[in-house]
Order: C-alpha cells, then sequence, then structure tokens
C-alpha cells in the first residue's frame, strides 16, 4: 500500500522585490521604475535616461539600482 508522501510544499520564492522606487529624469520628465539591489562591488555608478540620453541619476556604494522606463514624457 502507497501512502501519498506529504512532501513540503516549497515556500514560494520571494521573488517580488519590496523596495521598488519611482524616479522622475529631471530633464525630460520620463518615469522610471527604480528597483534597489545588493552589490558585491562598492564603486561609482551612473544612470544614463533612455530618453534625454543625459546622466539623471549618480551614486557611490554598493546599492544597484535598475532602472525600467515606465512612462515617456507626453511631449517626447
Ligand atoms: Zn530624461
Amino acid at each position: 500500500m502507497r501512502s501519498l508522501s506529504a512532501h513540503a510544499r516549497a515556500m514560494a520564492d520571494q521573488t517580488r522585490q519590496s523596495s521598488i522606487d519611482e524616479f522622475q529624469c529631471a530633464r525630460c520628465g520620463a518615469v522610471y521604475d527604480v528597483a534597489i539591489t545588493r552589490l558585491a562591488l562598492r564603486a561609482e555608478y551612473d544612470v544614463i535616461c533612455n530618453v534625454c540620453q543625459k546622466v539623471m541619476n549618480e551614486w557611490h556604494g554598493t546599492v544597484g539600482r535598475a532602472y525600467k522606463l515606465k512612462s515617456q514624457p507626453a511631449h517626447a
């Protein structure tokens, strides 16, 4: 006789990022979703706006920021 093994349900991956911020390019007004990550390397980072091609943010440290374009300025 065979019983169903009650195998533990794998805990759902916590892929949901809790620290998502919103950032607006000061120059052109494009809006980005910013996911904060942790980097192993301390360095200087900057991010270029996809719309106006200007540096819209820069920082130093071990914090990574992944910018995802959310909405473009109306008058692009
Ligand atoms: Zn911009």
